[in-house]
């Protein structure tokens, strides 16, 4: 009997590790093809430029899901995310028509150049927000693993570089880099060095996914090179991610590091303002391995004295910061001094107009008595 008892408890055990090690696993998968079908479908975006084709009833492809992922993301509709298929039939036909109502468009239900170039606006503001204006700019903020960012801040003027600078996708950056790339990119090109940005400004929502994808994928060792939300140099609007033709304009390339366009770089990147943001060795300091296709615009002028002070730039503005804090400190102590010492003057003058109202009376007085 007893045998028996102890023969099922085990069953019964194993059976319990199997179902939990089998559940764990189903989550753990389930949260990776998550993670992934966003992460793709915001890089198909990305890549697409927007909706390019009419959609009507029947269509199938990678546009539908973009449009599905799209229908399922915008507010007030309640198109479901278990809808999203890639096939255009009835339900998304609906929604369709239902955010064509709400947003000033002809209702049909199916996606014309007007409809589509609506979505595509929204979607771009989305990728390239204006700024809330709430924040001053963060141009030489230091950020870092421990310093980060306000969760919401955008920089004020994000402008669309795609135009402007050859990328591997729609992008945008602050104006003063944009400027400055364009300008680094021309002369590199004359000198044979042909560059491309693979990444540029990013949200904290688009950091946030991005994050979480590498750690699902690399687990802990991602830390070594992805940012935590609100507190990635991307999310400043100053930073890119750079590649070259010498490596098939391929993102993120470890062996950028021995390319000409890297050799380039390091010699002139500071005359445009930019600087190389995780250097060779410097993990202790930066918290980041090796990137050698990660600039950071800064200015002409501190890019300069950065570069001459050997310093990384996340102890260059720290420094900076802090030397900015010692001088606010010195100049409102001077403040104070020279507002205590006019106090002082006013109090002797007031005295002495006083010695002198009272020397007259005296006199006066005197006078009189005389
Ligand atoms: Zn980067």
């Amino acid at each position: 009997m007893k045998k028996n008892f102890l023969k099922l408890f085990i069953i019964v055990m194993i059976f319990m590790g199997v179902f939990f090690a089998l559940k764990e696993r189903s989550e753990r998968h389930l949260l990776a093809s998550l993670v992934e079908i966003e992460i793709s479908t915001i890089n198909q975006w990305r890549i697409n430029g927007g909706l390019t084709k009419a959609m009507n009833r029947g269509s199938v492809g990678v546009e539908v899901r973009l449009l599905q992922y799209f229908l399922a993301n915008v507010e007030d509709n309640d198109f479901s995310h278990n809808l999203i298929t890639g096939y255009y039939g009835e339900e998304t036909s609906r929604a369709v028509y239902k955010w064509q109502e709400e947003n000033d468009l002809t209702p049909t239900g199916m996606v014309d150049s007007k409809t589509r170039k609506k979505i595509n606006e929204v979607y771009y503001s989305n990728l390239c927000p204006s700024s809330s204006g709430e924040y001053s700019s963060k141009k030489l903020a230091p950020i870092g693993k421990d310093i980060g960012l306000p969760k919401d801040y955008v920089p004020k003027d994000l402008v669309d570089i795609t135009d402007r600078v050859k990328t591997i996708r729609h992008m945008c950056l602050t104006k003063e880099a944009a400027m400055s790339l364009e300008e680094m990119f021309e002369d590199a090109k004359e000198e044979g060095i042909v560059l491309a940005v693979t990444s540029g400004f990013r949200r904290n929502e688009l950091q946030d996914i991005i994050h979480r994808s590498y750690i699902e994928l690399r687990g802990n060792k991602a830390k070594d090179f992805s940012a935590r939300p609100g507190h990635s140099e991307h999310q400043l609007g100053t930073a890119v991610d750079l590649t070259g033709e010498s490596v098939s304009f391929r993102p993120v390339p470890i062996s950028f590091g021995n390319t000409p366009e890297k050799k380039w770089l390091k010699k002139n990147a500071h005359k445009y303002g930019f600087v190389l943001s995780y250097p060779k060795d410097k993990k202790e300091i930066t918290g980041y391995i090796y990137e050698p296709w990660h600039w950071r615009f800064v200015g002409k002028e501190h890019a300069e004295k950065m570069k001459n002070s050997n310093l990384t730039s996340i102890e260059y503005l720290r420094d900076l910061e802090k030397r900015s804090v010692d001088k606010k400190i010195e100049e409102e102590k001077k403040t104070e001094e020279d507002k205590k010492a006019g106090e002082d003057e006013e109090k002797e003058e007031s005295f002495f107009t006083w010695g002198r109202v009272l020397g007259i009376i005296g006199h006066y007085v005197n006078e009189n008595i005389e």
